[in-house]
């Protein structure tokens, strides 16, 4: 008993220390973002955006041959696209997901593990927060299979955020409901995260040359393809949409944590698409770009996101 109640202390020291390691190098931060002032452009009040989030994705294995409908669409003339979106030095689910979803590099969110002890999310939120505080009647929603997203970065701020287990294809399933059915709502901005390439990634390799991982990046260019299909059935009935294609970090053999220094790592794919939307040229984004590209979009323009965002918007202004 005595032996594991040792243990466990030593376990949390281990722990504490990790995090500190990881945070030395970041400046302090204080807040001093008081200005909670919105500015809405309403011409672009009826705009909607879906986000696929597809965990642990080497840029390189997205070729013509595995996944034809991302090789295409990356060419798109309404398409943003970079194969060397940066990624948060700590190579891992936790603090990428967390900057994605916040606009803030880890060392503000302080989001330094998979466990999410000991963050700042309250004080650099998802950015629905801004969404629902400018418009609290647009239905925000949040699907994943990594439930971490949701419990601990979307639910308190967005309107459908379920936490319950659920794998790829229900992810798929749960989004056809959503965008063709409105059901159990309907979203003005979805967001997806698909976990299997991860996993299939940590079981076989990272790799273009690794037959399970390509099978399986084959299998999610089935689902955007077949997402994209009802986006532009959407838009041809006049809706506006933006849709983004991100992943938290790539991988090398058959793992990605403490990997910065290995590009393939450190990139991974970032696509924005919007017909009729200009998107920067010559522009490398990052992971923090995500947020302020999407409350851009929405013309949400909010002086605090603005203050705590590390990220830039990827429209042309
Ligand atoms: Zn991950």
């Amino acid at each position: 008993m005595r032996k594991l109640l040792v243990l466990s202390f030593f376990i949390v020291f281990l722990a504490t220390c990790e995090q500190d390691d990881a945070l030395k190098d970041c400046d302090e931060w204080i807040t001093i973002c008081s200005d909670t002032t919105m500015a809405l452009d309403p011409s672009k009040a009826n705009r909607k955006v879906l986000i696929i989030g597809i965990d642990g994705f080497r840029a390189d294995a997205m070729q013509e041959s595995v996944s034809p409908f991302m090789y295409g669409f990356a060419q798109n003339d309404d398409t943003y696209f970079t194969d060397q979106n940066h990624v948060q030095e700590l190579t891992f689910s936790g603090p990428n997901w967390s900057s994605l979803c916040t606009g803030a590099d880890f060392c503000k969110h302080t989001v330094t593990t998979n466990g999410f002890g000991g963050n700042s999310l309250d004080v650099f939120p998802h950015f629905f927060k801004y969404l629902e505080q400018a418009r609290p009647q647009k239905n925000t929603v949040s699907v994943v299979n990594w439930t971490e997203i949701n419990e601990d970065i979307a639910s308190t701020f967005a309107d459908y955020a379920p936490t319950e287990s659920i794998n790829d294809n229900e992810v798929f399933t749960i989004a056809n409901n959503l965008l063709n059915q409105g059901s159990p709502l309907v979203p003005d901005v979805l967001f997806l995260q698909f976990d299997e390439l991860d996993a299939t990634g940590h079981d076989y390799g990272f790799s273009p040359d690794v037959v399970e991982y390509t099978d399986y990046i084959a299998t999610l260019d089935g689902y955007i393809e077949s997402l994209m299909s009802i986006i532009n059935a959407k838009r041809l009935n006049g809706e506006d949409w933006l849709v983004c294609i991100i992943s938290d970090h790539g991988g090398s053999g058959k793992s990605h944590g403490g990997k910065y220094d290995n590009p393939n790592v450190r990139h991974t794919i970032m696509y924005m698409n919007a017909p009729g939307v200009n998107f920067k040229q010559w522009y490398t984004s990052s992971q923090t770009d995500l947020a302020p590209t999407v409350l851009d979009y929405l013309g949400v323009e909010s002086a605090e996101f603005n203050c705590k965002t590390d990220g830039i918007s990827v429209i042309e202004d």
